[in-house]
C-alpha cells in the first residue's frame, strides 16, 4: 500500500514564494474550527467548507441513523488533516466519524487534531472488507492535473503532492471511487466529493453513470461548481435486505 502515490511532480527543492501563513503558524481556521497544520498536509480551503455544508445537510437530523439503532456514520476519505469530518463532528454531535487517507505523516496530522478512527485507506484501491457500512462518504481527492498552470505557485511549492495531483487529467481518484467506494454506503446514502474547478461536469456524469441518484452541483464562492454529490439508490419497497 502506498506505493502509487506521488504519481504526480515532486515539490521543488528551493520555492520562490514565501512559506504561506498556514504552516508558519502551524494552525488554521476552518468552518468554525482551529486545525493543527503542517506541510504534510493540505491547508483547508473555504471552497471545501460547501462539502461540509452537504454532509451537515444530510446528517444533522439522523445523529442517530434511520433505522434509529446506531449513530449515523461518516467516512471522511483523503482527510488529510481532517478539516471535513472534524467539521461536520463539531457540528453535529452523535455523528461517528471515521478518517482515511493514504499518508501516514497526514494520519498523524489528523490524529493530534482529534481525529479518534483514523486509519491508512488508499482511495485508488477498492475499500477494505472490514470497514463497514456508512451512511456517508465526503472526499477531498487530488484533483489538479500536474500541467495545470492555473496551479498557484505556491501551492505547487508548499503544499503536498500527494494531497494535489490526481493523475494526468486530474481525474483518477473519481474513477476509483466511482464505482468502487459507493460499496461502503448504505442504500439512500449521501456520496460526496469536492472537485477541481472545470471538473463538476465530467464528475457528475462519471456518478450519474456509477448510480447515484439526485446528482447535483454546488458552487463555490467564486461560482465554480466545486461539490458534486448524489445517493445511493433507496431500499425498493418491500425488498430483502441483509
Ligand atoms: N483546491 C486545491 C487547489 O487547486 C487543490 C485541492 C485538491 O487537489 N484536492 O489549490
Amino acid at each position: 500500500m502506498g506505493q502509487n502515490i506521488g504519481a504526480g511532480p515532486s515539490r521543488p527543492q528551493t520555492p520562490a514564494s514565501p512559506r504561506p501563513e498556514a504552516y508558519e503558524l502551524g494552525e488554521w481556521d476552518f468552518y468554525n474550527i482551529t486545525l493543527n497544520i503542517t506541510p504534510d498536509v493540505l491547508i483547508p480551503r473555504p471552497d471545501s467548507e460547501h462539502l461540509v455544508d452537504v454532509a451537515l445537510e444530510f446528517l444533522r437530523d439522523r445523529a442517530e441513523s434511520p433505522d434509529g439503532r446506531r449513530p449515523a456514520r461518516l467516512l471522511d476519505l483523503c482527510c488529510g488533516s481532517g478539516c471535513i469530518g472534524l467539521a461536520v463532528e463539531a457540528n453535529a454531535p452523535g455523528v461517528s466519524v471515521v478518517w482515511g487517507d493514504i499518508s501516514d505523516a497526514a494520519l498523524a496530522v489528523a490524529r493530534s487534531n482529534g481525529c479518534g478512527d483514523a486509519r491508512v485507506l488508499d482511495a485508488l484501491s477498492p475499500p477494505p472488507p472490514d470497514l463497514g457500512v456508512f451512511d456517508a462518504v465526503v472526499c477531498n481527492p487530488p484533483y489538479v492535473a500536474p500541467d495545470d498552470d492555473a496551479l498557484d505557485a505556491s501551492v505547487r511549492e508548499w503544499e503536498p503532492p500527494v494531497a494535489l495531483f490526481g493523475g494526468t487529467d486530474g481525474l483518477d481518484f473519481y474513477r476509483s471511487l466511482l464505482p468502487d467506494w459507493l460499496a461502503v454506503l448504505r442504500p439512500g446514502g449521501l456520496f460526496a466529493v469536492e472537485v477541481g474547478y472545470d471538473g463538476a461536469e465530467t464528475v457528475s456524469r462519471m456518478a450519474r453513470e456509477a448510480g447515484l441518484t439526485g446528482v447535483t452541483v454546488r458552487k463555490d464562492y467564486a461560482g465554480h461548481g466545486r461539490i458534486v454529490y448524489g445517493y445511493t439508490q433507496p431500499h425498493k419497497r418491500g425488498a430483502r435486505h441483509g
